[in-house]
């Protein structure tokens, strides 16, 4: 279910996305921001390649533990270990309760893969929260699914 203030959320993920450019590239610029109780306790993106991605910043700003927190992320967290280790499983060991995602990964060692690790953990997420916004932002720096072979 979207609530009306996970909208907002989501704009103040986006805004914190924007913050990584140029730095995050080649990565995409991604957004995070940690709430409880309707309340901002974390704010992060996309740092330069090897450095923390959005999740891993905003959840190493985090003051106090996960209970109750909610974490909003512009694109679907990282499924894999590339050179930093994977969001989605970050996540989880946080201990966070809810996870909102403006739009999955089109990476395909992610599409997918990220949401299943929260799922499966028991996490609460909801997908396509200002889904269009957030493609419209980070769709020219995301990873292009395969060309399908022509018919
Ligand atoms: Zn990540």
């Amino acid at each position: 279910m979207t609530r009306s203030t996970d909208i907002d959320f989501m704009r103040l993920a986006l805004a914190q996305g924007r913050l990584a450019l140029p730095g995050c590239l080649p990565n995409p610029p991604v957004g995070c921001v940690l709430v409880k109780d309707d309340a901002v306790l974390s704010q992060g993106f996309t740092q330069p390649p090897g450095q923390h991605h959005a999740e891993a910043m905003a959840l190493s700003r985090l003051p106090d533990d996960c209970y109750g927190v909610t974490a909003f992320v512009t694109l679907e967290p990282c499924a894999f270990h590339g050179r930093t280790p994977s969001c989605a499983e970050a996540l989880v060991e946080s201990g966070v309760d809810r996870v909102v995602v403006a739009m999955l990964d089109p990476d395909p060692r992610n599409s997918g893969a990220g949401i299943e690790i929260l799922r499966d953990a028991g996490i609460t997420v909801v997908v396509g929260v200002l889904a269009d916004e957030a493609a419209e932002e980070m769709g020219e720096y995301l990873m292009k699914p395969p060309e399908l072979p022509a018919a």
